[in-house]
C-alpha cells in the first residue's frame, strides 16, 4: 500500500503561503514590491481592520495583459527571471513567482490590471482555491490588487496574529521602510479611512528620510557614505547624543531590499561602541550597495535575509563608514576610536581601495598646487609666510624637502597670519585661530598621517636618514616576532633602522630613524612586530601594515606638551600631505568651526 502521495496544488500553495505570508504586513510587502518591480511612480496602500479585512495596493506601473493576469497568481509564474543564470544577478524585488500564488491561496483575492492606455483592463478573482475566469474591467494603466479576509481558510495562522495594534504597527513599518529607500516614489497609505502617509516624490534622499523620520531626528543625524571594493554604504545615522531605547529605528537595505540581519545590527552597534551608553541604540538608515552577482537573495522565503559574498568586508565597511560619519560630525569623536584591532580591520578594505598616496609627481608646482587646493577647499583662503622646520617633529631630522617648504611657505601666512593664535588644549589638540573661525587638530592623528605619508614616499626611493645609537640594543624576540623580523628586515632598513640577527632569537639594533620619537629602548620595535602579528593595521601588504604601525607608534601621543613652533610645524606639514583630513585609519585629523557656527550658538544670526 502506498503511503506517500504527491500533495495537491491547493495544499502545496497553502504550505508555501505559510512561509511567505506570515501576517498582513507580509502581504503589504509583497504587493508593494511587485508595484516597484512594475516601475510604479505612485503606490497607494489601503488597509481595513489592521489588514485582516482588506489590504489593497494600487500602482501606476506597467500593468498586465489579460494573459498575464491569469498567470500571475499561479505558482512559479514570474516575468522577472527566465533562465537559471538570471538568478545570479537579481535586480528586482521578486523573482520566485510565488507571492501572488501564496497570498491568493489564503485570502479572497482580486487583480484588476491594464497594460495600456485604452482605459480597459482585466479583472480576476481567486477565492482561496477557485480561480474565476478573467473579465474586462475599466482600469487606467497599472494594477490594483486587493486581498480580503486574509487567512479565512487557515484559522491556525489567523490565531497567531498579534493584536490589531501590533499588526498595524508592522504594516506601517513595512511601508515606512519602502518610503525610506524609494525617495522618488509617491506613496500614500490610508488605514481605516484615515490618511496615515502622503509622501510626494522627494527632491533628495535626505528630504525623504527627513519626511519619514522627522526633520528633528534628521538634524541629529550624520551622513554616511563610504565605498570600497565595489561596495558602498550610504545613509544617515544618529549622533551619539540622540539614541533610542530600542532598535525600532534602524533600517538596513542591501541593494534596496530591506533586510533584518543580526550581523548588520551588530556591526552598527560596534561602530557606536564606547560612544553610547549600554542599552541605547542609534537611529539609522543604511543602504548597502553590492554588485548584484555578489548577493544571494534566495535564502529566505520572505527575503528578509540575504547572503553577500564578501560579507565580512561589507560589515567592516559599514562599521567604518558609520564611525567615519560620527567622527566627522561630533566633538566626542575621539571616543569613537579605540585602537582595537577590529576597528583597524574595518579600515583595511577602505584603505586597500583608497588612492595611492602621492600619486602623480612631487615637483614644486604640483605639490604647491596640491597644498593650495587643500588649504583653499578647507578654509577658502590663499596664504603665504615662512616655515620654521623643526626637527623635533619630522620623521627624519633632515628638513622637509625644498619643494614642500617652498609650497608651504608661500601659503601659510595668509591662513594663520601673524595674528594666528595657536594653543594646545588638553595636551592633545591644537586650536588654531584662522580668519574664518577655528581649526582643531588632533595632534596624534595628524602626526600619524604625516609620518605615514612621508614614510611611504621614503620607501619609494629616498635614502633614509638613520641615527646610530651609542649603546646598541639587544632585543630578545619570540618565534613569531622573529619570523616577522625576517620577512621585514629590508623594509626596516629602508625606514632607517639598522637591525642585525644576533644568534638565537635575538636581534641587535645599531640605529634607528633620525628624529624618531617614542623609541623607548626598543619597545617601539616590539610594538610594531606585535601590530603586524595581530594585524592591527590596515594594508594588504606587509609594507603597508608596517608603515601604518610605524606611523602610529612613532607619532607624538596625545598628552604630550608641544611648543608653539611644534604646533605650527605640525599644521604646516599636515597640510602638505595628500590626505590631511584623516589619519591612516580613517580617524579625522582636523575639525573646523566657522565664525558663523559660533555666532549661531549665541543667536547672532
Ligand atoms: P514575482 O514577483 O516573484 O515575480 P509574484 O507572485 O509576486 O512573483 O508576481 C507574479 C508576476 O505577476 C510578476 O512576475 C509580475 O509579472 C506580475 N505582477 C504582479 N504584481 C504586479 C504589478 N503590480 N504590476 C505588474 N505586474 C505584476
Ligand atoms: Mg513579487
Amino acid at each position: 500500500m502506498t503511503v506517500i502521495k504527491t500533495l495537491s496544488d491547493e495544499v502545496t500553495r497553502r504550505i508555501a503561503a505559510g512561509e511567505v505570508v506570515e501576517r498582513p504586513s507580509s502581504v503589504v510587502k509583497e504587493l508593494v514590491e511587485n508595484a516597484v518591480d512594475a516601475q510604479a511612480h505612485c503606490i497607494s496602500i489601503r488597509t481595513v481592520g489592521a489588514g485582516e479585512s482588506v489590504i489593497e495596493v494600487s500602482d501606476d506601473g506597467c500593468g498586465m495583459s489579460s494573459d498575464d493576469v491569469l498567470l500571475a497568481p499561479k505558482n512559479f509564474a514570474t516575468s522577472k527571471i527566465r533562465e537559471p543564470r538570471d538568478l545570479e544577478h537579481i535586480s528586482t524585488y521578486g523573482f520566485r513567482g510565488e507571492a501572488l500564488a501564496s497570498i491568493s491561496a489564503v485570502s479572497r483575492f482580486e487583480i484588476v490590471s491594464s497594460d495600456n492606455e485604452s482605459g480597459e483592463g482585466w479583472r480576476l478573482a481567486v477565492d482561496g482555491k477557485t480561480m474565476n475566469a478573467n473579465e474586462p474591467a475599466p482600469r487606467e494603466r497599472g494594477t490594483t490588487i486587493s486581498v480580503r479576509d486574509l487567512f479565512f481558510n487557515t484559522p491556525a495562522r489567523k490565531r497567531f496574529l498579534k493584536s490589531p495594534a501590533t499588526e498595524r504597527k508592522r504594516i506601517l513599518e513595512t511601508i515606512l521602510s519602502f518610503a525610506l529607500i524609494l525617495p522618488d516614489t509617491e506613496i500614500h497609505y490610508v488605514d481605516d479611512g484615515r490618511h496615515i502617509l502622503d509622501l510626494l516624490p522627494a527632491p533628495t534622499w535626505r528630504d525623504r528620510v527627513a519626511a519619514v523620520l522627522g526633520a528633528d531626528a534628521m538634524r541629529h543625524m550624520s551622513e554616511v557614505d563610504l565605498s570600497a571594493a565595489g561596495m558602498r554604504v550610504r545613509g544617515f545615522t544618529s549622533l551619539p547624543t540622540h539614541t533610542r531605547g530600542n532598535r525600532n529605528h534602524q533600517f538596513f537595505f542591501v541593494n534596496r531590499r530591506a533586510v533584518r540581519e543580526k550581523t548588520l545590527v551588530h556591526s552598527l552597534q560596534d561602530a557606536y561602541r564606547n560612544v553610547i551608553p549600554y542599552k541605547r541604540f542609534p537611529v539609522s538608515v543604511l543602504a548597502l550597495e553590492v554588485p548584484a552577482e555578489d548577493v544571494d537573495v534566495n535564502v529566505h522565503p520572505a527575503k528578509l535575509e540575504v547572503r553577500v559574498r564578501n560579507e565580512r568586508q561589507l560589515f567592516s565597511l559599514l562599521r567604518h563608514a558609520v564611525k567615519g560619519a560620527l567622527s566627522a560630525h561630533s566633538e566626542s569623536s575621539v571616543a569613537v576610536y579605540t585602537s582595537e584591532s577590529r576597528a583597524m580591520a574595518a579600515t583595511q578594505e577602505a584603505q586597500a581601495n583608497a588612492p595611492e598616496p602621492f600619486e602623480g609627481s612631487a615637483n614644486v608646482i604640483s605639490l604647491e598646487g596640491r597644498v593650495r587646493d587643500t588649504y583653499a577647499d578647507y578654509l577658502n583662503r590663499s596664504p603665504d609666510s615662512p616655515l620654521h622646520p623643526n626637527p623635533e617633529l619630522s620623521l627624519q631630522s633632515a628638513e622637509p624637502t625644498a619643494e614642500t617648504r617652498a609650497a608651504v611657505e608661500s601659503l601659510r601666512g595668509g591662513l594663520f597670519g601673524d595674528e594666528g593664535l595657536f594653543w594646545q588644549f588638553d595636551q592633545s589638540y591644537i586650536f588654531i585661530q584662522v580668519r574664518s573661525g577655528l581649526v582643531v587638530i588632533d595632534q596624534h592623528a595628524a602626526h600619524e598621517r604625516i609620518i605615514f605619508d612621508t614614510t611611504l614616499r621614503q620607501l619609494e626611493g629616498r635614502t633614509p636618514v638613520s641615527q646610530q645609537i651609542l649603546f646598541r640594543i639587544h632585543l630578545e624576540l619570540s618565534m613569531r616576532e622573529l619570523a616577522i623580523f625576517r620577512q621585514s628586515q629590508e623594509l626596516f632598513e629602508q625606514l632607517g633602522f639598522t637591525l642585525e640577527p644576533f644568534g638565537g632569537k635575538s636581534i641587535l639594533v645599531r640605529g634607528y630613524p633620525q628624529g624618531l620619537k617614542n623609541w623607548e629602548e626598543g619597545k617601539l620595535l616590539l610594538q610594531i612586530f606585535d601590530d603586524i602579528l595581530e594585524e592591527r593595521f590596515p594594508g594588504d601588504s606587509l609594507r603597508e601594515q608596517l608603515v601604518a604601525s610605524f606611523a602610529c607608534r612613532s607619532a607624538i601621543k596625545a598628552g604630550k606638551k608641544l611648543s608653539l613652533e611644534e604646533m605650527r610645524l605640525l599644521a604646516d606639514q599636515l597640510f602638505a600631505v595628500d590626505n590631511p583630513y584623516s589619519c591612516p585609519h580613517g580617524r579625522p585629523t582636523i575639525k573646523r568651526l566657522t565664525v558663523e557656527e559660533i555666532g549661531r550658538w549665541f543667536d547672532r544670526r
